[in-house]
């Protein structure tokens, strides 16, 4: 079968598409004929490589796909062949305290398919049974391969930062899949979104999608004052931040007294420093989040099809352009998410 793989850690032209054996369906596991597989900036972080985290190679990337369920293995009774899913790319153990919680993302050995495992884009992927849901029946397999980015904005939203109807979101670097997601997902909520880019183009179409105020922070520097001013002084209830180091400081001049400042993402860099003084005299709360549990795949599922909501799509373009495909992430052209179709 097809797959886009690298035999090492590096840069783009690390990533060749390549003909590789199909995988089986162990125990538990179900092989998924995949239609769509979205990028995530996931895919640059294993591709590059972290210390300690060596790859078997051949690595097949990605982590998000939507398809339909070719061969199940033993014991697996929750799908059947035809069935048409989504997959959540989480691995957890099950067995450990955080998991028999329910908190399958806080487990002590959590991965991620793509990274912990062989990924998505290729023809088929063998992967747990528990990790398929049904696929939105309003969703193409294009728009349905779209949980990393939208169960991370759910949690980040509703579980952790306990979103409430009204309440003012900032979110910083808009066109990203998971700022996206968090436009849309606090839409749903009623929320009042202020949104951040550097781009006009993004901003306007932020805009369009619902975002109530646009900053470009290229020309308005002091992010946190236009918030203020939006906000007649206030502050945000949420900052919303999926960037990191540079955007840090920012939330916790942007929050209002008792606000909470939630991150994903580094995308800018791990190291930041914390105003603590802001911290503990304006009541603020951090609240980290990776992923999103079983249960918050299912609400997120419910809440998508209640309103027949679509994800953004950036551009569909087949496995074979997977290199370029990820060179479009890496330059951060894309509005919405960059998916690989396959040919099955
Ligand atoms: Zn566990």
């Amino acid at each position: 079968m097809k797959a886009a793989v690298i035999h090492e850690n590096g840069d783009l032209d690390r990533v060749c598409i390549e003909d590789i054996p199909e995988p089986q369906a162990a125990d538990g596991e179900v092989v998924l004929d995949v239609r769509a597989a979205a990028l995530n900036h996931l895919d640059i972080w294993v591709r590059k490589g972290r210390p300690g985290v060596e790859l078997r190679a051949p690595h097949v990337l990605g982590s998000d796909a939507a398809g339909v369920v070719a061969e199940v293995g033993a014991g697996v009774d929750t799908v059947k062949a035809g069935d048409e899913v989504i997959l959540n790319p989480g691995l957890w153990c099950g067995k450990c305290e955080f998991c028999l919680r329910g908190e399958q993302s806080e487990c002590v050995s959590y991965g991620i398919i793509g990274m912990s495992r062989p990924g998505t884009f290729a023809d088929k992927v063998a992967v747990p049974a528990v990790n398929l849901h049904p696929k939105p029946v309003h969703m193409s397999f294009e728009d349905a391969s779209f949980t990393l980015s939208y169960l991370t904005a759910w949690r980040m939203l509703m579980s952790r930062a306990g979103l409430r109807v009204g309440e003012v979101v900032l979110i910083h670097g808009i066109g990203g899949g998971v700022a996206l997601a968090a436009l849309q997902l606090a839409k749903l909520a009623s929320a009042e979104v202020i949104v951040t880019s550097s781009s006009d183009d993004k901003l306007q179409r932020a805009v369009d999608l619902g975002a109530d105020h646009a900053i470009d922070y290229k020309s308005t520097p002091d992010v946190a004052a236009r918030v203020m001013e939006i906000t007649s002084g206030r502050g945000a209830d949420i900052a919303f931040d999926t960037v990191g180091a540079a955007t840090w400081p920012v939330d916790f001049a942007s929050v209002r007294r008792g606000g909470r400042v939630v991150l994903c993402g580094v995308t800018s860099g791990a190291t930041a420093e914390t105003n603590l003084q802001a911290l503990y005299w304006n009541h603020l709360t951090i609240l980290g989040s990776t992923m999103g549990s079983s249960e918050e795949l299912r609400q997120l599922l419910q809440a998508v099809q209640s309103v027949r909501l679509q994800p953004v799509i950036d551009s569909v373009l087949p496995l074979d352009d997977a290199r370029q495909a990820m060179g479009r992430m890496e330059a951060g052209e894309q509005f919405g998410k960059i998916v690989l179709r396959t040919t099955a």
